[in-house]
């Protein structure tokens, strides 16, 4: 299997980001692939690999009905030979959604479980119960947040050098931040020199500083390869939630609405939207130093935005939803 995409790399030039003296660079993780992209491939990436390697033709996989990482998982089953089971929190809706009947198309099994029971996914009785109901699959965590998953994601801004045709050292790097694996993978891909910046996309997230100091210890005692046997720098960000997990308002959607109308580079709501909102206000604020270079990774998610967008018309019909 071919595992290896290259997102372009693109320059933003707008009047804040003159103003405040930096380079400003978009990695478009989001353009690697019109389905598998985004960094829930890289999640993905070395979970494959084991699973082919073991002899696994099932994933079997956890997700919300809008989940980016069902959609991936889907498609990359169907492009790799894999069989897919999707194990959907919630229950089953007559109708699918755009992200659901993507998944069935691609040949995904969709299973749904209450509430109450999908807690449960990660403990050993359940996945037991899996494992007896479904035959020999291989088990992928929510999100694809595991040690495989922070390996794919020490890949991440590596690939952003051959794109760009020379040896770049970004000053800071910039994600979005749900579990905190993909910002722990990019850490370990930095130099010292280099820092990771994380931006909330959950309300309260201040406790992600502790998830993010356990998986880069946990991933570091693995002895799984790491670019760099310590991690950068990295900082979190927590004012750019937006009232919390895909919660969005009319300042959200009005800033992605532009942003892709400036630099024809479009956002997700849930992740993407609210990062890029908050380093075009932390670079207002004075918040980076003049001459640094920044590189936000754009880390897809894109296909969640026809669910948000249905949502939010039937709540507020007047607002300008794109
Ligand atoms: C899942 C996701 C994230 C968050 O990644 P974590 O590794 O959970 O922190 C960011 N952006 C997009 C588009 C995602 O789908």
């Amino acid at each position: 299997m071919s595992l290896t995409f290259f997102p372009p790399l693109q320059q933003i030039n707008s009047e804040i980001v003159r103003h405040a003296g930096v380079d400003l660079y978009v990695l478009r993780l989001d353009l690697m692939h019109p389905w598998v992209n985004g960094n829930k491939w890289f999640k993905l990436k070395y979970n494959l690999l084991e699973a082919k390697e073991k002899n696994f033709t099932t994933l079997l996989t956890f997700g919300g009905a809008y989940s980016n990482h069902i959609y991936a998982t889907a498609a990359a089953g169907n492009i790799f030979g894999f069989c897919t089971i999707g194990v959907i929190r919630g229950e089953q809706r007559l109708l699918l959604n755009p992200t659901l009947s993507f998944a069935v198309q691609q040949g995904m099994q969709l299973v749904y479980l209450n509430r109450e029971t999908y807690r449960q996914r990660n403990t050993p009785a359940l996945q037991e119960y899996l494992q007896q109901r479904f035959g020999k699959v291989f088990i992928i965590p929510e999100g694809g947040s595991n040690l495989n998953g922070v390996r794919g994601c020490t890949e991440i801004v590596g690939n952003a050098m051959p794109t760009a045709g020379y040896a770049y050292a970004f000053d800071h790097i910039c994600v979005a931040c749900g579990t905190a694996t993909t910002l722990a993978g990019i850490t370990l891909s930095l130099d010292q020199r280099q820092k990771a910046i994380a931006f909330s996309v959950l309300k309260n997230g201040a406790f992600l500083a502790q998830e993010i100091e356990s998986v880069l210890t946990n991933y570091l005692a693995s002895g799984f390869p790491s670019p760099y046997t310590s991690p950068a720098s990295w900082e979190l960000v927590c004012d750019y939630h937006f009232g919390g997990y895909a919660k969005v308002n009319d300042e959200l959607l009005l800033f992605s609405q532009q942003f892709r109308e400036e630099h024809g580079v479009p956002l997700d709501y849930v992740y993407t939207a609210k990062m890029f909102y908050g380093v075009m206000d932390l670079l207002k604020q004075g918040f980076f130093r003049r001459g640094d270079s920044l590189l936000l990774v754009h880390t897809g998610g894109l296909q969640g935005n026809v669910g948000i967008e249905e949502r939010w018309r039937k709540r507020s019909p007047t607002a300008i939803a794109p």
